[in-house]
């Protein structure tokens, strides 16, 4: 990127921070990054007394990223990393749409990130909180906090005393409970010999209210066998009602054989396989942002100079699964218009509430401030 454009776009950070305030609990006790064009951290080790001290540094230094450790340290701007103290950290996951491949099936949609993708990773988002963190761990929702990466997905945070000190392997753990890893069907379903028929068994297994990933497949197969178009998936058997409503009641009730299926083993082998890779497509954590409690990570309601979005906190009491970052997570106006040209070709993009027309290569077009510096940002448009 030239001079000119980097200015460009500092002077238009600086001013969002001369206004906003973004806050994290604890600020004196993190470390923070800031990164520029070149490079997304370019300094780090720095730490600020308190938020107004942030505040004044981001308006002065206009950094173009800006990162914050989920961890807690003594001495957050000591070094080499050792001499900072850990204390504990944040539980943090951080979700984000592959790069390579498109939710859609079709062309990778990057550097842009096309409503399927923000579709797909908000959802696994959403089952992350609703499936794991809350019913199977129990935590609430004040201590929960999501929001939108800034780029191709979601970061969530849990805030409890509890979960701090918990260290790498422990956070392993719990990543590999919730991506299902070593799960198997043997371990799930287990057979219980018949009285008197020695080549006999019934199958016992999870219920709905089973935890984990006993609950989740327990109601999956119900789901499935109380869909006609579904059911026939698991045996034709369960296109009869009757058949069907046995068999779920019996799963209700932990009884996996009340209608017998034939190869069960091998159809639910397959179903929960099918379900694992849906589950473990549910989360798929950047394991590393959750298992390294000294990473530094794109600070919350910082702006993220891969897009000029925000990198937004999901107000309390808004529903992450209606959160719509490209038009709820600006940090620049719709009303204000830049200038810009083009040096490639854009495709149509939704942002803003409003929906823009491909621009061709090389044409200067006055647009929308929010929607100019986002394209700039994507490195896809020069200010004029
Ligand atoms: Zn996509």
């Amino acid at each position: 990127m030239s001079l000119p454009t980097q200015v460009w776009l500092a002077e238009k950070f600086g001013s969002y921070y001369r206004t906003a305030q973004p806050n994290l609990p604890r600020i004196e006790k993190r470390e923070f990054g800031f990164g520029g064009w070149e490079r997304k951290i370019e300094f780090r080790h720095l730490a600020f007394p308190n938020a107004q001290a942030l505040w004044a540094r981001l308006a002065q230094d206009k950094p173009l990223y800006v990162s914050a450790s989920n961890a807690y340290y003594e001495f957050p701007d000591a070094r080499p990393m050792a001499r900072k103290n850990w204390q504990g950290a944040d539980l943090v996951f951080d979700l984000d749409a592959p790069g390579a491949k498109c939710a859609s099936g079709g062309a990778p949609c990057s550097p842009f990130t096309c409503e399927a993708c923000l579709h797909h990773v908000r959802e696994n988002a959403v089952r992350l909180v609703e499936d794991f963190l809350l019913s199977d761990f129990g935590l609430s929702r004040a201590e929960i906090r999501s929001g939108f990466s800034g780029s191709r997905g979601f970061h969530v945070r849990v805030f409890k005393k509890e979960l701090e000190p918990l260290g790498r392997e422990e956070r392993r753990e719990i990543v590999d409970y919730i991506e299902g890893a070593g799960l198997t069907l043997e371990r799930m379903l287990v057979p219980e010999p018949i009285a008197g028929h020695p080549n006999m068994h019934r199958l016992l297994g999870p219920t709905p209210s089973t935890g984990g990933y006993g609950g989740l497949f327990a109601k999956r197969v119900i789901e499935m066998a109380s869909s006609p178009e579904q059911a026939i998936t698991i045996s034709p058997k369960l296109k009869k009602k009757e058949n069907a409503e046995r068999f779920i009641a019996g799963i209700k009730a932990g009884r996996w054989s009340d209608v017998p299926i034939p190869h069960a083993q091998e159809v639910f082998h397959h179903l929960l396989e099918s379900l694992k890779l849906s589950v473990s497509n549910r989360v798929e954590t950047d394991a590393n942002v959750t298992l390294d409690p000294t990473k530094i990570l794109r600070m919350p309601d910082t702006i993220h100079g891969g897009s000029g979005l925000l990198a937004k906190t999901i107000p309390a009491g808004t529903d992450l699964g209606s959160f719509e970052p490209m038009h709820s997570a600006l940090a620049f106006s719709m009303d204000k218009k830049e200038t810009v040209q083009t040096t490639r070709h854009i495709p149509p993009i939704s942002l803003g509430n409003q929906t823009f027309d491909a621009i061709e290569s090389g044409k200067a077009i006055e647009l929308p401030q929010a929607y100019a510096i986002y394209l700039v940002c994507k490195k896809v448009a020069v200010p004029v």
